[in-house]
């Protein structure tokens, strides 16, 4: 055996981190790092929240897992939650994001099935997306950089370009049964969809009987200062595809749909044996009943300005290193002028997480529950990294 045991899949930092608490991760060696990349968007509610721990552990004294088999008690509450707060009738759950979306994909391909029409089963999908790694997901997201090697792209994925809603129109056929995409690219590098877009969208999908699929796995639960972040611009889809930030940390996902549109989706024709496990649904539960909480949201908001707004004077004086900020909510980018993995690195330096994305963008994900004193804290750092990558450049042009 050549070096660690893991599979080489994995570009990794040399961290290694023994707790966390709020916003902030301890390493082995008791070094504190403040977390502006929560996991990727899933710690919504930073680590070791009180309510989110005591949720898991009086779970875990009574019951992990039974089987879909048997009735779920915090189960169809967390359902009949989701549906309540949502444009939703129907939930299934799932233990990951791409699971989440390959239930979406399949809902919208039963739909049409159900209906008659069997020949409509093709997705269309959006240039810079990502879905997910599995077979049927890395096809959607389209990305050559995930799909090769892998033998055929699974079938039955048409891309077209970003926000290019007339490409999408035509690339309507009477193969299609759905139309993908994430209100806001996460991976892709914090690309928010205009509202007139996604509107635009819900006319051609009534327009020609088609499924409307959103993916919020990184931008829903809160993370854009409301609940979902479709909800900005007042357009509901059919299906909805939701992980991340639900489970707090804890592994699930959710695949929301209207009634119509889960039509076909009737018993056998889809399972899971883990998806929607006591545990998770006890976390899922408690993320909900702090999210929802009256005023979370609107806080949510609030700092999100106070974010963007200090991140826009560091890009302003730095302008060699953060080209500009783009993002909304707790879900902001800094579009970087030099390579983002080393502005990455100098913010790491800082001991400040943060995670690179497409287009040359850096994302920043911190918990919905930072403060404001992390807030400016943050800032702080960015602004010294910042300073550290301007002062090399000026160094080097010197020489
Ligand atoms: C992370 C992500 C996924 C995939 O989720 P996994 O839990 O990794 O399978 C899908 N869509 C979006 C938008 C994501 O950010």
């Amino acid at each position: 055996m050549s070096g660690s045991a893991l599979f080489e899949t994995f570009v990794r930092a040399p961290l290694a981190f023994d707790h966390g608490e709020g916003t902030w991760l301890v390493t082995d060696k008791g070094e504190r790092y403040l977390d502006f990349a929560g996991g990727i968007a899933v710690n919504s509610l930073g680590y070791s929240h009180p309510h989110l721990v005591a949720a898991l552990t009086e779970q875990a004294a009574k019951l992990w897992h039974v089987s879909n088999l048997y009735e779920i008690p915090g189960q169809s509450r967390l359902g009949e939650r989701l549906a309540d707060a949502s444009f939703a009738d129907k939930v299934f759950f799932t233990n990951s994001g791409a699971e989440a979306l390959e239930c979406a994909i399949k809902t919208a391909r039963r739909y049409h099935f159900v209906k008659g029409h069997p020949e409509r089963y093709r997705t269309i999908t959006f240039e810079g997306a990502f879905h997910g790694r599995t077979l049927a997901t890395i096809a959607a997201g389209g990305q050559y950089k995930y799909l090769e090697g892998f033998g055929p792209k699974v079938d039955g994925f048409d891309q077209v370009g970003f926000d290019d809603i007339d490409a999408a129109e035509k690339a309507i056929t009477p193969e299609t049964a759905a139309i993908l995409i994430e209100p806001v690219q996460g991976e892709g590098g914090i690309r928010q969809v205009p509202t007139q877009s996604l509107k635009r969208l819900r006319q051609l999908c009534d327009q020609h009987g088609l499924l409307l699929i959103f993916d919020e796995v990184q931008c829903g639960v809160g993370r854009t200062g409301k609940l979902f972040a479709h909800e900005w611009a007042g357009v509901t889809p059919d299906l909805m595809a939701v992980a991340k930030g639900i489970g707090g940390g804890f592994p699930m996902g959710a695949c929301l749909a209207t009634d119509e549109a889960a039509v076909g989706m009737t018993a056998g024709v889809h399972g899971t044996t883990f998806g929607g496990n006591p545990l998770a649904m006890a976390v899922g539960n408690a993320v909900l009943d702090v999210v929802l909480e009256e005023g979370f949201l609107e806080d949510v908001r609030r700092k999100a300005l106070l974010l963007k707004q200090g991140l826009a004077g560091v890009a302003d004086e730095f302008p060699d290193v953060i080209e500009s900020i783009r993002g909304t909510g707790l879900m902001l980018g800094l579009k970087c002028a030099m390579p983002n993995t080393k502005v990455t690195v100098a913010l790491r330096d800082q001991h400040l997480l943060t995670v690179p994305a497409g287009d040359n963008v850096i994302r920043l994900l911190p918990p919905l529950t930072v403060t404001d004193a992390e807030i400016h804290e943050a800032l702080e750092r960015i602004r010294a990294g910042a300073k550290s990558l301007a002062d090399a450049i000026v160094a080097a042009a010197a020489k």
